[in-house]
């Protein structure tokens, strides 16, 4: 278990963490416990020198600091950029976005993943506007009681937008922590992670807490990265496992989650000009976006028999493939999908020419629609039936916006 006090096992069980060691001129090494004011003005001030003008660094309005802390919960900074700007374009504030529609909050957030995050935000939205008159929070419980706002993200409006005395704990933060303590057990798990919170906590400093917050997140991505650059860290001197040359060897990983391999097979309907499409179920992975029916080719099956087969049991449409598209690959989360598309058509078409056939037996589904191939464009879809569907029926035009 790590303690901040000198381990029995390590070689700080020898030399007291004291003031004395710091000032050696042998080599330089100030124990973090010991030097809290220092460590913290070492973050401040190459905060100061090096940030990154992020846009919602601009005003930090508390609206702009949540979705750009939402946004960037797993996903590159560069990528959460570009999605922050075409967001604020569209739902420059909260009441704007408590009037839009779901299917559009979806899909400007498409592409981002973990779509609740979507649903929670416009949820939480509408909240603030009927229960704050629009404006928001800035209690550290109505905070936390917003949809899909968890205990890092409610510390993070309230420190960077509020300026209130909490961590904010992320990914970079653990990483960096881990390594200035040297913690020797994974980040995630206790003792670890509670160390890690308490010593965060004790990081802040009185009044200074929007810019300390994102001084350690922002040395945790600029320079205590994955591969550390410890030659141009404002705080080496206070790193335990630099001064001990184990960098390479912190944080500790945790265990690591097996990706699945999924192979599906997807089709699409063309009907009359028109392309049937259906909504997911709101439970389930990519719950409310629109998809082609399809689903996971079962072992010894082929991919053209599976789709058949999976629109049969999914819409009740008896189909034949008429044309194949070729394979799409997409990772998600601790996913790899090999999806398999085909262009289908209807077995038993309805007579008239101008007609659509009867409703269909939705079972993997909410709703369904027949759409115009340009209405797709607006629909949010997963990323490997949106590919698809860039593929099929977008304009060059449309692609490039993509
Ligand atoms: S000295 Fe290296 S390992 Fe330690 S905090 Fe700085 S960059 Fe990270």
């Amino acid at each position: 278990m790590y303690s901040m006090q000198p381990s029995t096992t390590n070689r700080f069980s020898q030399f007291p963490l004291t003031r004395l060691q710091c000032n050696s001129s042998a080599r330089r090494h100030c124990p973090p416990k010991t030097h809290l004011s220092e460590l913290q003005k070492g973050l401040l001030d190459w905060f100061a020198e090096h940030k990154r003008p992020l846009p919602w660094r601009a005003s930090y309005t508390p609206y702009e600091v949540w979705i750009s802390e939402i946004m960037l919960q797993q996903t590159q900074m560069e990528r959460g950029v570009q999605y922050f700007k075409r967001w604020m374009t569209r739902f420059p504030d909260v009441r704007s976005l408590a009037a839009a529609s779901e299917d559009e909050v979806l899909r400007l957030w498409e592409g981002l993943g973990y779509y609740s995050r979507a649903r929670h935000i416009l949820a939480a939205a509408r909240h603030i506007v009927q229960e704050h008159k629009g404006r928001f929070p800035s209690d550290l419980a109505a905070i936390r009681a917003l949809p899909g706002v968890g205990p890092y993200t409610a510390g993070a409006i309230a420190s960077i937008a509020f300026g209130k005395k909490l961590p904010c704990v992320d990914a970079n933060v653990e990483r960096v922590l881990a390594r200035i303590l040297n913690i020797d057990t994974p980040v995630k798990q206790e003792p670890a992670a509670s160390n890690i919170r308490e010593t965060a906590l004790k990081l802040v400093p009185e009044g200074k807490a929007r810019e300390h917050n994102q001084a350690i997140m922002e040395l945790g991505a600029l320079v205590c990265a994955r591969i550390p650059r410890c030659d141009r860290c404002p705080v080496s001197v206070y790193c335990i496992s630099n001064y001990e040359g184990l960098t390479d060897k912190r944080p500790v990983p945790g265990k690591k989650i097996a990706v699945k391999p999924f192979v599906v097979a997807t089709g699409v309907l063309l009907h009359r000009g028109r392309i049937f499409v259906q909504k997911r179920h709101i439970g389930r992975v990519w719950g409310n976006l629109w998809e082609f029916p399809g689903g996971k080719v079962n072992e010894g099956e082929n991919a053209k028999t599976a789709v058949v087969r999976k629109f049969l049991e999914e819409t009740g449409f008896a189909v034949y493939t008429a044309q194949e598209y070729g394979i799409i690959r997409h990772s998600y989360t601790t996913y790899k999908i090999t999806m398999h598309c085909f262009g289908v058509e209807l077995k038993n078409p309805p007579c008239l020419t101008d007609s659509l056939p009867p409703p269909p037996l939705l079972t993997a589904a909410c709703a369904w629609q027949w759409a115009d191939p340009a209405a797709i464009e607006t629909l949010p879809m997963p990323a490997p039936h949106r590919k698809l569907a860039q593929q099929i029926f977008a304009t060059s035009e449309q692609q490039c916006l993509n």
